[in-house]
């Protein structure tokens, strides 16, 4: 069975902790890799490479580090098929949809191939006397990414490139459950030219997790996951003195108004929220439907429901493939057959799809639940599965009212043909991306992705300017150089004034 090891110091670093975690193909059901897990000793291990890589690479030109980003950049390019299937062999996701990955974590690497620009600092002469004043950025030293499945090649992206441009080493923690395409990154990075030892992969779980959090080597800790665990990371990296940005889960809510085309509206639901069989953290969970349009937009959704094709990712005609686990599929499940109790009427009932020939597979189907109650578990819980709520609201205010009474903040999104509730809406609700007319409002790379309340712990969102503020330390240099003709002002005890 192929074996997932660490990649450390620009080299393949097999597991020592003698521990190793099954990763499955979700479409069969079988268990075709085995990862090592880390010990506490081999993350520090890693850790000691990244801070000796520092030396250096804090140290490059910019030029240096450019030069790199983008021949890595053409590499990734050319290598977009091959990290897709390998998404899809341990994610599940449908090839096209993990080329969208690909894609959308190519853009940061992009944005890091400009650092030369974004990293310019800023100079004031002539303070005072003789006086200049410039900012500059300099790197944190080793910071830890921690990822989760859903995005196994994307959301790494979202952190390393940024973090290395900017000068940092990086140690990354993937997912335990796809853990290969962060494997693939790292070594396209070697061969793109990136010193050893600046980005290394540690694979493993809690124990891996929790050195990256106490180990006194890491400056900063960007994790992206669910909330629970994104509050851990916050509550203990920030106890052990580092920078933490902690990205969590998300309830997103599309609020659908009276005069919205209604087709429209339907499309974008359906893609929202069953691409990627509703394992995004920005997918559309729950649809709010105001005024009288409930019916029609319910219908519309499930006629578009039924015809989504279920199969293997690796089929180019599977337009959702399964879930991740078999004991997530079951938990996925056990909403939608509590939905009835807690007073939803269940439109479709997803529970027991199966695909033939690949029984084992972590199959569902679509579900769609009409007039769920705010009380009940399938809307309270990210279900984090191909399941749709739609809620009733009576008025655009009641409507906003729901979506702010959520403790998440993720993503949410208007669809409406009224500009004037449109800018409404942007001004008052209360998530950290919004849409208008766009279901899925994830932030193109120049700006900055990160949700509001629950779905993020820290100051900071990713990537962006907020990402090279992240990996970076700001310092003021005051600078006096007096003129060769001047006389020396003198002793002065006074606390220094500007003039
Ligand atoms: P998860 O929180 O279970 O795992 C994320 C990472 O944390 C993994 O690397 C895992 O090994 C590690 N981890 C798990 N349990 C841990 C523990 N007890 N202590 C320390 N580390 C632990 O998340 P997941 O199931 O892999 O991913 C799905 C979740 O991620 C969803 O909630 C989704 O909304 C969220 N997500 C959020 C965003 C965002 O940008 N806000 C993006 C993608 C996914």
């Amino acid at each position: 069975m192929k074996t997932v090891n660490h990649w450390i110091g620009g080299k393949t670093v097999e597991g020592a902790s003698g521990n190793h975690g099954p990763v499955t193909d979700p479409a069969t059901g079988e268990v075709t890799t085995q990862v090592a897990l880390a010990s506490a000793a081999e993350v520090d291990a890693a850790v000691r490479v990244a801070k000796e890589a520092f030396l250096d690479w804090g140290q490059s030109s910019l030029a240096a580090r450019t030069k790199v980003l983008f021949a890595y950049r053409a590499l990734l390019d050319a290598h977009r098929d091959e990290i897709a299937a390998l998404i899809t062999a341990e994610h599940g996701k449908v090839h096209s949809d993990a080329l969208g990955e690909v894609a959308r974590g190519l853009e940061i690497v992009e944005l890091a191939c400009g650092i030369t620009t974004q990293l310019k600092g800023e100079l004031s002469t002539s303070v005072s006397n003789r006086v200049d004043v410039a900012a500059i950025r300099q790197p944190l030293g080793v910071v830890a990414g921690i990822t989760p499945f859903n995005f196994p090649a994307m959301v790494p992206m979202w952190m390393f490139p940024l973090a290395i441009a900017c000068g940092n080493t990086f140690v990354l923690k993937p997912s335990e459950k796809d853990p290969s395409a962060a494997n693939r990154l790292a070594e396209l990075a070697k061969e793109a030219g990136l010193p050893d030892g600046v980005l290394n992969v540690v694979h493993g779980d809690k124990t891996a997790v929790d050195a990256l959090l106490e180990h006194p080597d890491v400056a900063a800790v960007s994790f992206v996951g669910s909330t629970p665990i994104a509050r851990h990371i916050h509550t203990t990296a920030s106890a052990h003195g580092k920078r933490v940005q902690a990205l969590g889960g998300a309830k997103n809510h599309m609020l659908v108004l009276p005069d919205a085309d209604l087709d429209a509206a339907a499309d974008a639901a359906v893609s929202a929220a069953y691409g990627s069989a509703g394992e995004r953290c920005m997918a559309i969970s729950a649809v709010v439907a105001v005024g009288a349009i409930g019916d029609d937009l319910v219908e519309k959704i499930r006629e578009r429901a039924e015809k989504i094709k279920i199969g293997p990712g690796n089929d180019p005609t599977s337009e959702m493939g399964p879930l991740i686990t078999a004991a997530h599929r079951d938990k996925v499940a056990s909403y939608v057959k509590g939905a009835a109790a807690q007073g939803a009427e269940v439109v479709l009932d997803g529970t027991g799809y199966t695909v033939d020939g690949l029984e084992n597979g972590h199959w569902i189907g679509l579900s769609l639940l009409d007039h769920v109650r705010t009380d009940s578990d399938a809307y309270r819980d990210e279900i984090f599965g191909p399941v749709l709520c739609v809620l009733r609201a009576e008025t655009y205010d009641d409507g906003v009212a729901l979506i702010n009474a959520s403790p998440f903040g993720n993503g949410t999104a208007i669809f409406t043909r009224d500009g004037g509730a449109a800018r409404r809406f942007q001004l008052e609700v209360q998530a950290g991306m919004v849409g208008v007319n766009v279901p899925i409002p994830v932030p193109v790379g120049y700006h900055s992705f990160g949700g509001w309340k629950d779905s993020l712990f820290g100051d900071h969102h990713i990537y962006g300017n907020d990402g090279i503020h992240f990996y970076t330390r700001g310092k003021v240099v005051t600078t006096r150089w007096p003129d060769p003709s001047e006389a020396h002002t003198g002793v002065d005890l006074g606390f220094p004034r500007n003039h």
